[in-house]
């Protein structure tokens, strides 16, 4: 099988060329509604350029199999595509092969984490394992400004094992309150979960900061880089997280896989959370001895091309340059904040000044309910996301139940962000 390229990263010029790139992602020709198709829905799920497509549709047509058992050549091909898959997935995070678990998503990748320490807690996995137990009164910290995804699992885990959870508060401005960070993180305190940037906020938050906090009590870190992965650079084991995850369909990548990156000593003490096929090296009727990890993880037949798309999504947001993506995306943010403080009645969540961002904003149109306001913006051809984006409390904390979030990808240009101001600008005429 050739391994497929992609369309035309490297001809992309300095400073990123959107409408150059968006030739490589058919969906963004579509029309909807009689208009131009403005999708400012990425942090829900991003479009996919063609070498993703490409690239699970060539495996699919030249190489499928299932993987490492195979006694034949399409099996040993495919295990060597899923394989070179991990391996560059691994180094769009700055980690080796070994240190990435292939999961379904970001939530799969969490209650990963949460339910191998609850299996530590009652005395399952190795003598490492033991370490990582929780007791009761231990506690788990995480923030206000929590994805659902970051916080049932660990409210699960706190229920199970009689640790408690505690919350670091968001200032009104959306930014996490470092000065209650460094009194909550304390003795008793065993993990600390935090996430990269805010899916409502788009706020980079100050990781590096928690992740000493952590580190000076000794309890572990688990990061949410789902909404930083796609639009900066990041090297995770420089940053000294121990746990961290993504998912792949918010990555140009396809649905059903997503990654978890792990110190190599805290995955080797992490006890198994699925069991079943193809994670054991040997089985008897009463007793399982399990493998190294990654593959302990591993249980049951994994997202082989939809790992060999990921692989390929990453080389085409390498092939553009985080950097730029990241540049561009800025770019866009600040050309949204400017129109949207001059549209009267949008309250923007989290305008942090002088914050680090990515390319998104959430706002509260006043008077006009959140789905209302995102059926006037689709009406325009404009797709935004409405709700509380699975960050219920979050949204509590701003005394709202539902916001408007607009979110950019490198894709997106400057005329995007044109219409989408334009079509916001008519939201509270129209409803009176
Ligand atoms: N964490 C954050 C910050 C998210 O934005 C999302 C998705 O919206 C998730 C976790 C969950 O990702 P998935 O549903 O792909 O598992």
């Amino acid at each position: 099988m050739s391994s497929s390229t992609p369309q035309t990263v490297a001809s992309a010029v300095d400073p990123l060329d959107a409408t150059r790139l968006r030739e490589d992602f058919p969906i963004l020709s579509e029309e909807v509604n009689g208009h131009r198709l403005v999708y400012l829905d990425s942090a829900a799920t991003s479009q996919r350029p063609l070498a993703v497509l490409d690239a699970e549709r060539e495996f699919l047509t030249h190489a499928n199999a299932a993987v490492h058992r195979g006694a034949h050549t399409l099996a040993a091909e495919a295990t060597d595509l899923f394989e070179d898959a991990r391996a560059t997935v691994a180094g769009f995070v700055g980690a080796e092969a070994e240190q990435l678990v292939w999961t379904s998503g970001a939530t799969m990748g969490l209650n990963l984490v949460a339910y191998s320490i609850g299996n530590a807690s009652v005395g399952r996995g190795a003598p490492a394992s033991a370490g990582l137990a929780l007791r009761p009164g231990d506690e788990i910290v995480t923030t206000a400004i929590e994805h659902h995804a970051n916080l049932l699992p660990w409210q699960e885990l706190a229920a199970r094992t009689g640790a408690v959870l505690r919350h670091i508060p968001a200032r009104d401005d959306g930014t996490l309150d470092l000065d209650a960070a460094s009194e909550i993180i304390g003795e008793r305190t065993r993990i600390v979960a935090f996430t990269h940037v805010s899916n409502v906020l788009g706020i980079v938050n100050p990781v590096d900061e928690l992740i000493a906090l952590a580190r000076r009590v000794g309890a572990l870190t688990v990061m949410d880089a789902c909404q930083s992965a796609p639009h900066l650079p990041l090297d995770l084991p420089a940053l000294g997280v121990d746990l961290a995850v993504f998912s792949g369909h918010k990555m140009l990548g396809p649905y059903g896989v997503g990654g978890l990156y792990g110190r190599a000593e805290v995955l080797e003490a992490m006890p198994p959370f699925l069991t079943g096929g193809s994670m054991i090296t040997t089985v008897t009727l009463d007793h399982a001895e399990y493998l190294a990890p990654p593959q302990r993880f591993e249980a049951g037949t994994q997202p082989i091309g939809p790992a060999i798309g990921l692989a390929a999504a990453v080389r085409y947001l390498d092939g553009v340059g985080l950097d730029r993506i990241h540049a561009h995306e800025t770019m866009l943010a600040e050309r949204m904040r400017a129109g949207l403080v001059e549209i009267p009645g949008i309250r923007l969540l989290g305008d942090a000044e002088g914050a680090e961002r990515v390319g998104l904003w959430s706002f509260d149109v006043d008077g006009v309910h959140a789905h209302d306001a995102g059926q006037f913006l689709d009406a325009r051809g404009v797709a935004v996301r409405v709700g509380h984006h699975c960050a219920a409390p979050l949204h509590s904390r701003f005394g709202i139940t539902a916001s408007v979030r607009a979110s950019t990808a490198l894709y997106n240009t400057a005329d995007d962000v044109d219409v989408f101001l334009d079509a916001v600008s008519g939201i509270r005429p129209y409803f009176g």
